[in-house]
């Protein structure tokens, strides 16, 4: 078994410089789609599942599936990660599914809309970080508060990432990893006008802060995928995303997570809409999702060698949550 917490996954990244996709799942097709990915690229990889998939999937049904991933695949590190935990009752439950990593976003109140004050976060990820330590899981927060709204998460108010704030917030919190806002959002359409990240933020933060930083809402949403939708009869316009060159940069200048949900979904509906454009006669469902996933499979293959993560899944031996337990207490 390869379960690991993503802070080793990322502590490794950073050694060598590279960074590691974390892809939102719902459902076992996606699953089955970024492990083989990882196989096939020999990836370490976190999947990840948000409140919204958790609830979708009934809790139980997404926590088997994703542990079946790492049952399926003991050459890979995989991290089991809950993306946008809202309170230390979210973490406690993904933490009894049995997730290696949780994230708290104490940067919005519990209803996962409403910006909240530093001192609120701080106590939040506080809470959470005692919690998780004392189970060898590893926690990622966020400070700043990103543009648009995914699976019912996000003010829509985009407050870019103080860099002196998320120095003290680190120091305050004892966090694994960082969420930052730098300019990016999540969902499809990220930028009206030109792609603009403050990548000077960036740099300060990394100068400031010894832990690795992640970028959510950090999909590229190729044109060749949402005209690929569109052309069998889907109906998305102006949609732009993070271009894979400012992602490369961005991994250059220290961020070791990035957070990969839209493009899947992309890639995803292209594979079904043409199955059913292409041959209205098919009714099984296997028809639709197999092709979807292997559609899946191929656009994670590119992130994986994009990002630089591929060839690393053999370069360390995964610590046990028992151990990284061990690990957190004697700090
Ligand atoms: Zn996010």
């Amino acid at each position: 078994m390869a379960l690991v917490s993503t802070k080793q996954i990322l502590e490794e990244a950073r050694k060598i410089g590279y960074g590691v996709g974390a892809y939102n799942v719902n459902n076992m097709e996606q699953i089955q789609a970024i492990m083989a990915a990882a196989k096939e690229t020999q990836s370490p990889v976190i999947i990840q599942a948000s409140r919204g998939a958790l609830k979708y999937s009934n809790f139980t049904y997404l926590g088997y599936l994703m542990k079946a991933a790492v049952i399926e695949n003991p050459d890979i590190p995989v991290a089991m990660h809950l993306d946008h935990g809202n309170s230390l009752e979210s973490v406690v439950k993904a933490i009894n599914l049995g997730f290696s990593s949780v994230m708290i976003d104490g940067s919005l109140l519990e209803d996962g809309k409403t910006v909240s004050t530093y001192d609120y976060n701080v106590k939040v990820t506080r809470s959470v970080v005692e919690y998780a330590h004392a189970r060898g899981v590893s926690v990622e927060a966020e400070i700043g508060t990103l543009g648009g709204i995914e699976d019912g998460v996000g003010s829509e108010k985009m407050h870019l990432t103080d860099p002196k704030e998320a120095k003290r917030f680190v120091f305050e919190t004892g966090i694994d990893s960082l969420a930052i806002a730098i300019g990016t959002s999540h969902g499809a359409y990220k930028f009206k006008g030109s792609v603009n990240l403050a990548f000077n933020i960036l740099k300060e933060i990394r100068l400031l802060i010894d832990i690795p930083i992640v970028l959510h809402g950090a999909s590229s949403v190729p044109k060749e995928l949402s005209d690929e939708v569109n052309k069998y009869g889907g109906k998305i316009s102006g949609a732009t995303g993070v271009p894979i060159s400012n992602l490369q940069e961005a991994i250059k200048l220290g961020v070791s997570k990035i957070n990969v949900d839209t493009d899947g979904r992309l890639a995803i509906t292209a594979a079904i809409r043409k199955v059913f454009m292409e041959s209205p006669e098919k009714f099984d469902p296997r028809d639709y999702l197999g092709p979807a996933r292997t559609a899946l499979t191929s656009l994670i293959v590119a992130k994986m060698k994009d990002f630089g993560t591929s060839g690393h899944a053999k370069d360390y031996s995964p610590i046990s949550l028992e151990d990284m337990k061990k690990q957190y207490v004697s700090r």
